[in-house]
């Protein structure tokens, strides 16, 4: 990576208040080269350069860190080539990461990092939500995680059975949030869910606004949902 890439990531490291930047920023600097490098021979995320990887997914994955902090253990659902959950393994090494995805080739990639980084807090697993959630990993995290996989209505049907009573999904969003809470409202409670609330969340030398809603489980969901894809889509709760 270009020195002055590598100088914005640990500059936003230690915006973002991360504790040991320079080891951080030096294994996801190792990170954002394996992303360039993998981009060129398959397509991860569309056109991108190194600045965009610092900024755009590396600092935006970790503007939401100290709803994560605290947690013994997340899932990330729909993590793609890593976004936000192995940002967030990177900088909280104590706690234990599933990244979860429907695509085999971007797990097979992930595991990849994963002994390149030499991380061993992240456990990769290829998947569809709404199959994972009827398995053994039900009601079993005390945080999830999600970034740009589905509007919240349908993305509360694939993340909160995977959530604990007392646990919460961290949302990543846009400035729709508002209206995608509104939205989505009707859904929390039929998960046994309620909006904790949306807070504004600072990435380092991004334009432009971004959120997490934080949606906090209450009781056990129904063990009807997560229903099938085909009706999530069709009728979102
Ligand atoms: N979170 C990443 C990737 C977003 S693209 C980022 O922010 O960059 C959406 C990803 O979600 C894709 O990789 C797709 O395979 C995955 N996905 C979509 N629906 C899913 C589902 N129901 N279960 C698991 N993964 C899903």
């Amino acid at each position: 990576m270009e020195q002055s890439n590598k100088e914005l990531l640990l500059k936003g490291l230690v915006s973002l208040e991360i504790e040991f930047p320079e080891e951080k920023a030096e294994k996801l600097a190792l990170y954002g080269d394996i992303l360039m490098e993998t981009n060129g021979k398959f397509n991860l995320l569309g056109k991108v350069t190194e600045n965009d990887i610092v900024v755009k997914h590396i600092l935006d994955s970790l503007s939401g860190w100290k709803y994560v902090k605290d947690a013994k253990c997340f899932i990330d659902i729909g993590t793609g080539a890593g976004f936000p959950g192995l940002p967030l393994a990177v900088c909280l090494p104590d706690v234990k990461a599933t990244l979860a995805d429907a695509t085999e080739k971007k797990i097979e990639f992930i595991k990849g990092v994963c002994g390149r980084l030499g991380l061993e807090n992240v456990n990769p697993i290829a998947g569809r939500a709404e199959e994972l959630a009827h398995g053994k990993m039900r009601e079993s995290f005390d945080i999830c995680v999600s970034r740009a996989v589905a509007g919240l209505n349908k993305l509360s049907e694939y993340c909160l059975p995977f959530v604990k009573c007392g646990g919460m999904l961290v949302a990543y969003k846009g400035p729709l949030v508002y209206d995608e809470v509104k939205e989505a409202e009707h859904a929390f409670g039929m998960l046994g869910a309620r909006l904790e609330g949306i807070s504004i969340v600072n990435v380092p030398f991004l334009e432009g606004e971004r959120y997490v809603a934080k949606i906090k489980k209450q009781k056990p969901t129904n063990p009807i949902y997560p229903r099938k894809n085909a009706q999530i889509v069709k009728k979102p709760l």
